[in-house]
Parts: structure tokens; C-alpha cells; sequence
């Protein structure tokens, strides 16, 4: 055989979209050339695709190679093209014996195995196979586009892939041992590491004491699925109460816990415990690209990386304006797009914003622990630096006082194994309403399922009118009252509602 012809991946966003490579070997000087708008890292994938063949024993054929990896329109980064580029090389020369994979067998069924094998991994000099980045999402891509392919990585990307259910995953350590798989020497599969018996650990609300109206308001925003802002002197707990978010929400379902892990493992790291809501909290002098996704090759952000989970920016003021303006978007929509000059990828970023700022530049305007030393211009200048189109979009909006000296005299407070129920039942009777939570309610929506009574309806437009609020806002007390009325199953949104969704929209500067 002189034409070997592959299947591999590349990776945008969180999907793989298929990538034919094709290697054939002719007659004339030898050369070796890589063709299809490969960028650098591909190329160098030929020196280490040489030498990860001659070290594994192989030769590297005399004649000329060219590689080409089709469609040669889709961006393609990064070593996964080196295993197939190599086993390409070892069939085009014939260093494969697998007459069994290449033909159909007699007694089997549907495609000849290589047409059905999708492989990706990087190789080292010596022959070892690289783990890759991306090894859920590719799984998870790969099992939705062609449930009869089997998917053959690196052993310890293949553990993770090997979650996705239905999916036939092949893992290997060399490139000999693919060989050997391939040959039928070596038995390939591999199986998904067990489950911890032991659930994720999570964060108690019990552990905040006092605080009364701070935790209510953490309840009524997980049980709405509101963004919410946190405003208290420092140390009041602010960052306590955040970190508490994701132990109350609903654990996530299997499908959305491996698109939870797909996105993890984009970064290359460690996936966090299956199941678990991530939980992110960039520092405040992060860079927009680092916040929502960006880079000449893109990359995801950490809105992205807290998708279907919590984003928690602490002192939110001193963020830069044009980073925290870039959240307006996604927030609205649910996911982040980053334009490149011949592309476009989409990344998901559907998390909720639980926000924490000092009332004023020194911490402690309104505190009777200490005196404000800031100027009324300082303190504006300070508020300003939140756009009010982002304020708009944060549903809550809660004072956090400092603790008194007593705190430590407090009982604990509910513990949240004890709130969780209570959060579980408001969602889901929202989602069976409406078909999701009250918070991503579209202004259709609010009309047919948040009307409030008639005292309630007037308290509603008194207070629009006493704060000025722009629709958008007054739209946003509505779908708190919706949520208020939801953790008491009342089918209605009567006064009482109204009353509480409205404390938690007073605009900051009257406090
Ligand atoms: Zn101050």
C-alpha cells in the first residue's frame, strides 16, 4: 500500500469536527511534507513523528511522504495528528500486518475496523504516547457524530474518554503497542476509572453565622438561578457565602457532569470530582481574554470554565470596565463566541454570577466597626466603575453588614443539606412551568408566568417609579418575586413577594 488513509480530529470550541489524514508514499528523493494549512506545531510533528518511529523500531521509509490533512479549511493545532500521521506512515509502507482490519472479515458486519477507528494522540521522541487536552470533549463529540467508531488516545486521555457511555475507547502507552493492537497482539480497551464512592466534598452554609438576609438571598438565588451582588466591609463574608453556592444547587445530571469534565480537561488539567459545579474565582486583575476566551488560537475563559457552575468575581470594582462590559453578552445568551479572521469558535459559558464589593474604596462606609475616611466623589467614583448596563443584569443585590462582636455567640445556621430540598423543588417546578429556571426567563415568559396580584402589582410600579428602574430592571424584581413565590409552591406572587424582590433591587448608593 502506498495511500493510508485516517481518521482524527481537530478541536473548536467543544466539538471535534473530523479530520481525514492521509499519507502516501511515492517514488523520488525523500521528503517528508505536511500539507492542509497545518500550523507550526504540525510541522514539527514530522521530527517527532521520525523519531518516534525509528526509536519504536521502525523504519522510516526512503521515498517521497506527503501528509495530508483534510478539510484543509479548519484550523488544526496542536500534536494529536502525530499517531495517526505515524501509523499512516508504517501502512503506506507497509510495516502493518493487518489484513484482518483492513478488509472486511466474513462474519462481521458494517465497516472494515480502521475505517471506524478515530485516533489522536502526540508522540514523544522515544515512542511514548503524549496525553492530549480535550479527551472528554472529543469522546463526547466523536460518540455523538458516529456511535459505531472506536477512539483510540493515549491510555490515560482514554480513562477519561472512556466515561461517555456507549462508546468504544482504546488507550495504549506506545506506539508499539498501537501497532500490536492493531496487529490483534494486544487487547486495547480500556475501561473508565471507578466512580469515588465517596461524594465531592461541599461547602456547609451552617459554617456562616448570622448574616440572616445574606443567606436568604444565596437561597432565593440558587433557587431562581439569579446573579447576584454582595456588598459588605471586608471580612464580613462575603467570599464565605459565595463558596457556599454550589453545595446548595441540584447535583448535576450525568450529561451535564461530562460536558462539565469535557470542558475541565480542555485546559489539560486534573478533571474536578465528576458531578461536582465548578466553582471559579479569577483574580480582579485578569485579562478579558483570560476572563471570556480569546487568543490568536483560541482558548476557553473562565466564564467558560465555569459553565453550569458558579463565577465568583471578589471586588468587583477593581476589575478592569471594558472586562467586566464583556460579560454583558454572554450572560444574555449563555455562551461566548471569539471571531478570528478565518474562524469561529463557540464556547459554552451558561454559570451563574455571584459578585462581592467593599461599599467603598477603604471597605467601610456604613460599617460602625470603623470610619469611612472615603470623600462622597470617592465613594461615587468608586460605584461608577460598575456599568450600570452589568448592574442591570444581576437580579440580587444584598447588603452583607460587618459581624458584630457577638458572632461567635451565634448558633450555626441551617445547614445546607437541609436548604437543598427546598432550592430542588423551586427549580423544578420552574422548569416544569416554563422549561427553564426563573432567572433566563425571556420577556415573553415573564408576562405569561409572573404576573403578581393587584397589591402586588401596585407596590411593583410605586417602587419602579421611586428608583427609577429601567424595564430591564423592573423585569428582574418580577422574576424574583416569581422565585420568591416558587420556595412557597404559591401559585401566585402576592405582596409579601413583591415586597422582599423589591429590598433586593434598592439601588446601592441609598444605603
Ligand atoms: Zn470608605
Amino acid at each position: 500500500m502506498t495511500l493510508a488513509v485516517l481518521s482524527s480530529c481537530a478541536l473548536t470550541g467543544i466539538e471535534a469536527p473530523p479530520v481525514r489524514v492521509e499519507v502516501h508514499l511515492g517514488s523520488g528523493l525523500p521528503a517528508f511534507t505536511v500539507v492542509g494549512l497545518a500550523d507550526t506545531e504540525v510541522r514539527e510533528s514530522r521530527e517527532r513523528v521520525r523519531a518516534a518511529l525509528l526509536s519504536s523500531g521502525f523504519e522510516f521509509p526512503a521515498g517521497r511522504l506527503t501528509v495530508n490533512l483534510a478539510p484543509a479549511d479548519l484550523p488544526k493545532e496542536s500534536g494529536r495528528f502525530d499517531l495517526p500521521i505515524a501509523i499512516g506512515v508504517l501502512l503506506a509502507s507497509g510495516q502493518i500486518a493487518m489484513p484482518s482490519l483492513m478488509q472486511r472479515k466474513p462474519d462481521a458486519s458494517g465497516p472494515p475496523m480502521l475505517e471506524r477507528l478515530v485516533l489522536a494522540g502526540e508522540l514523544s521522541l522515544t515512542g511514548a504516547l503524549v496525553p492530549i487536552a480535550g479527551a472528554l470533549a472529543i469522546a463526547l463529540s466523536v460518540s455523538r457524530r458516529r456511535p459505531d467508531a472506536a477512539l483510540l488516545l493515549p491510555v490515560d486521555s482514554a480513562r477519561q474518554a472512556a466515561q461517555v457511555p456507549g462508546l468504544r475507547v482504546l488507550g495504549a502507552t506506545t506506539l508499539q503497542d498501537v501497532v500490536a493492537g492493531l496487529e490483534e497482539k494486544l487487547d486495547l480497551g480500556v475501561a473508565a476509572p471507578p466512580a469515588s464512592a465517596r461524594g465531592p466534598e461541599l461547602l456547609c452554609l451552617s459554617e456562616v453565622r448570622g448574616q440572616a438576609q445574606a443567606r436568604r438571598a444565596l437561597e432565593v438565588a440558587a433557587a431562581g438561578g439569579h446573579n447576584m451582588l454582595l456588598a459588605g466591609p471586608p471580612g464580613s463574608g462575603k467570599s464565605m457565602l459565595a463558596q457556599r453556592l454550589p453545595g446548595l444547587l441540584p447535583p448535576l445530571d450525568r450529561d451535564s457532569a461530562l460536558e462539565a469534565a469535557a470542558i475541565a480537561g480542555l485546559a489539560g488539567g486534573a478533571p474536578p470530582a465528576f458531578g461536582l459545579r465548578p466553582f471559579r474565582a479569577p483574580h480582579h486583575s485578569i485579562s478579558s481574554a483570560a476572563l471570556v476566551g480569546g487568543g490568536t488560537r483560541p482558548r476557553p475563559g473562565e466564564i467558560t470554565f465555569a459553565h453550569l457552575g458558579v463565577l465568583f468575581l471578589d471586588e468587583l470594582p477593581e476589575f478592569g470596565r471594558h472586562v467586566l462590559d464583556m460579560l454583558r453578552e454572554p450572560m444574555e445568551t449563555g455562551h461566548v463566541a471569539i471571531a478570528r479572521a478565518m474562524h469561529r469558535t463557540t464556547y459554552p459559558a451558561r454559570f451563574q454570577l455571584v459578585a462581592a464589593m467593599n461599599p467603598c474604596k477603604c471597605g467601610w462606609r456604613g460599617s460602625n466597626v470603623r470610619a469611612c475616611t472615603c470623600t462622597p466623589d470617592q465613594v461615587a467614583a468608586y460605584r461608577s466603575r460598575i456599568s450600570g448596563p452589568l448592574l442591570d443584569r444581576i437580579d440580587l443585590q444584598v447588603d452583607v453588614p460587618a459581624p458584630g462582636d457577638d458572632w461567635t455567640e451565634l448558633p450555626a445556621g441551617e445547614p445546607s443539606t437541609a436548604i437543598r430540598p427546598r432550592i430542588a423543588a423551586a427549580l423544578a417546578a420552574q422548569h416544569r412551568r416554563q422549561g427553564c429556571c426563573n432567572a433566563l426567563l425571556p420577556t415573553r415568559g415573564i408576562d405569561e408566568h409572573c404576573q403578581p396580584d393587584e397589591a402586588a402589582r401596585a407596590l411593583w410600579k410605586d417602587a419602579m417609579r421611586r428608583f427609577a428602574w429601567s424595564a430591564r430592571a423592573a423585569h428582574r424584581v418580577l422574576k424574583i418575586a416569581r422565585t420568591l413565590a416558587d420556595l412557597e409552591a404559591a401559585p401566585d406572587i402576592g405582596v409579601a413577594h413583591m415586597a422582599e424582590a423589591i429590598q433586593y433591587r434598592r439601588p446601592l448608593a441609598e444605603r
